[in-house]
């Protein structure tokens, strides 16, 4: 075989995508009944785009980003997550300038090079939300809400949800200044890595893999004692609106999130049965992006999940089986005779709307009287020379196995 897949990427084949489109189809209403509206913006942006939003620091711009440049020498990257790009078109398009709120949901595929294994993959789709707008607690839980909902309506059980708060850009600066007192006897022993970590964002001193890192990260403080009054406030706010819209959390101040941009709530879907890679969904505030992207200073919170690992998770508890669609009526026209009407009325039950069978290459009629029953449709439509010389084809019920001749208005009715 000549041509390969490129590595950590998949076809997905009808047999698949009954389940995808299950799953998207359920996202949308869910969305939709939360007043979300959809946005789509370009796979690739310019590089600086989400330089700027996920920190230069951060693994995904230093490690994992698709760098290319065009043909005129142009810096683009392929976009390793969404909320960047939507925040680019809503400062580009002066939403911010017209005030109000904003509530985006997308689907899509993004992109991110990192060693490929169960349920990541280097091409993986997601689907997020975005409200933009408005520092009020109720939209945090809204959000949440709305993904819990969408969880649920998907059948999905043992999923927990984790929430922090972060603080905003003070409580963090504070934060990570007792970060640094309490990594500071540590140094020699922490990795490469959280050496340069420590100096430029303390915090991700917590997302470390490495022996010796993660061995400190149980004893190290949190940031939930580093809030400040009003960030204290929000925070239990959140938590009083999850308490009355009945989503359950545990608060985990281990949860920080591995992009920059991140302020206030953090929260994140885990589902235990996956392993390792554990996490299904995640999100939070992003107070401070939008001014970041020179817009005006406008408050935000999104969250985006991964379709790989919620299929995953999905199948873990047995709710994989969606039944391909069958066809209602199978299409039989024996010879030559009659196949100009066996073409017509093929059209036109399409045109219709009716999901109609046919095989030109099967001949006799016991064979295509075989391949009707296989296909599972309820009806088989026999086209023959007396058909022909009648004008009027015979509706075989493949259940009852009665048959009669009918005018296509008596066929439609039948079929609808
Ligand atoms: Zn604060
Ligand atoms: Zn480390």
């Amino acid at each position: 075989m000549k041509y390969k897949i490129p590595r950590g990427t998949y076809d997905i084949f009808p047999k698949d995508s009954a389940r995808w489109h299950h799953v998207i189809d359920t996202f949308r209403r869910v969305a939709q009944s939360f007043g979300y509206e959809e946005i789509t913006t370009p796979i690739f942006e310019m590089a600086e785009v989400f330089e700027r939003s996920s920190g230069e620091s951060s693994d995904v711009v230093q490690k994992e980003m698709y760098r290319f440049q065009d043909q005129k020498g142009r810096s683009f990257a392929l976009r390793p997550e969404g909320t960047a790009g939507v925040v680019r078109a809503y400062v580009e398009n002066h939403l911010d300038r017209v005030g109000g709120k904003s509530k985006f949901y997308y689907i899509g595929p993004m992109f991110r090079y990192d060693r490929p294994q169960a349920g990541r993959y280097r091409q993986f789709y997601q689907y997020g939300i975005e409200f933009i707008g408005s520092n009020n607690p109720y939209y945090d839980a809204e959000v949440i809400a709305l993904e819990m909902q969408f969880l649920a309506e998907l059948g999905l059980k043992n999923v927990s949800l984790e929430i922090n708060s972060v603080g905003c850009a003070q409580c963090s600066e504070d934060y990570d200044e007792a970060l640094r007192a309490y990594y500071k006897p540590h140094m020699d022993g922490l990795c490469p890595d959280c050496q340069k970590r420590y100096h430029v964002r303390p915090r991700r001193l917590q997302d470390c893999k490495a022996a010796y890192c993660r061995t400190l990260k149980a004893a190290a403080p949190s940031q939930l004692d580093y809030l400040d009054q009003d960030c204290k406030e929000h925070f239990t706010q959140v938590k009083s609106y999850l308490d009355q819209m009945d989503v359950k959390y545990q608060v985990n101040p281990g949860i920080v999130r591995g992009l920059d941009y991140y302020t206030n709530t953090a929260f994140e879907l885990i589902v235990d049965a996956l392993g390792a890679q554990n996490s299904i969904a995640g999100g939070g505030r992003y107070n401070s992006l939008i001014s970041q992207f020179g817009g005006k200073d406008t408050a935000a919170i999104g969250f985006a999940g991964g379709f790989e690992r919620l299929l995953l998770a999905l199948e873990k508890e047995g709710i994989a089986g969606y039944e391909p669609i069958k066809p209602r009526v199978y299409l039989i026209g024996i010879g030559e005779a009659v196949r100009a009407m066996a073409i017509e009325y093929l059209s036109k039950l399409r045109k219709d709307g009716i999901y109609v069978e046919y095989n030109p290459d099967k001949s006799s009629f016991r064979a295509q009287m075989k391949a009707a029953d296989a296909s599972g449709a309820r009806y088989a439509l026999i086209i023959g020379e007396d058909e022909l010389a009648a004008k009027m084809p015979t509706l075989k019920d493949l259940e009852s196995s009665q048959q009669h001749s009918v005018d296509y208005r008596q066929l439609l009715d039948i079929l609808n």
